[in-house]
């Protein structure tokens, strides 16, 4: 297979009208989950809220506005062939310009600051950028704009192997449980284990990106998956965090082979606007 030469604007572009895609096209996957949650939640205030989550997500896509005032700290997870040369320019400054533009051309809030100073930068850059290099000539751009309500709720522990599957449930179900209100529920609950602290981390944020209702191929995961979204559903925190039976409307996990010593568990949060789009270059 030849080489496939791919100016670095391309990706710019493909960045750009992700950012406003993300934002203001709720995906399909989620409204469904939220259609489905309304009929299931016997809390009235919790239906009254799903319908108006429904309502919001049909505003934004007609009107082209933003899902929520937090339009999230950029997170783009790129597969690029190792058949792709890029040309023209940088990978990531081609990243940060689509950013750029999205977040100007979708009049997208500017959220990101240096950490201490706390100075806005003004143009929600820089993305947060995790790039795998992969067999073929295409790259895949998958990006999410992560509010930050669900995302400080969020956690890693490095357990002893002695803790077990049950330690782990115990882990994940707590987190959601002293998360309470604060992600903005019905929550998707992303769970990394295995690798190493910063693995399980990007594990549990990749596992956001599967549309809700997808299973892990695994039927032990798969079945780990459903128990869990099981025992977060019985805690009666509900949409919003007033009460109901749907607090969570997905469990996705993602293992990696880990030490022998340990078990790194991560659980990211996300909250009902789960905002992520692909796209294939
Ligand atoms: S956590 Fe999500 S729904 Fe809540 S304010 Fe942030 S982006 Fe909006």
């Amino acid at each position: 297979m030849g080489v496939r030469e791919i100016p670095v604007d391309r990706i710019t572009e493909v960045v750009r009208r992700l950012c406003i895609e993300a934002n203001t096209i709720l995906g399909d996957d989620v409204v469904a989950a939220l259609e489905t949650s309304l009929a299931i939640e016997e809390s009235p205030v919790g239906q009254d809220v799903f319908r108006q989550l429904i309502r919001n997500a049909d505003i934004a896509r007609t009107e082209g506005i933003p899902l929520c005032q937090d339009t999230g700290m950029v997170v783009v997870f790129l597969e690029i062939g190792q058949d792709v040369h890029l040309t023209r320019g940088d990978l990531e400054t081609a990243v940060n310009e689509g950013v750029r533009q999205g977040y100007r051309d979708g009049y997208l809030r500017a959220s990101t600051l240096d950490p201490l100073t706390r100075k806005n930068f003004g143009d929600n850059t820089p993305a947060v950028i995790h790039t795998r290099i992969v067999p073929g000539d295409r790259i895949k751009v998958a990006l999410a704009a992560k509010g930050f309500g669900s995302e400080n709720m969020s956690q890693v522990a490095l357990f002893p192997p002695s803790h077990g599957i049950d330690g782990i449930k115990k882990f994940v179900v707590g987190r959601v449980d002293a998360a309470g209100p604060n992600p903005c529920p019905p929550v998707v609950v992303g769970v990394g284990i295995g690798g190493t602290m910063e693995k399980a981390a990007i594990l549990s944020k990749e596992s956001l990106l599967r549309p809700i209702g997808h299973r892990h191929p695994n039927p032990d995961i798969s079945q780990l998956e459903l128990e869990l979204l099981k025992e977060i559903n019985n805690l009666g925190i509900g949409p919003q965090g007033l009460g109901g039976r749907i607090t969570a409307l997905d469990v996705h996990i993602e293992t990696y082979p880990t030490h022998i010593g340990s078990i790194p568990v991560a659980v990211n949060l996300q909250c009902h606007s789960g905002r992520h789009k692909e796209s294939i270059i």
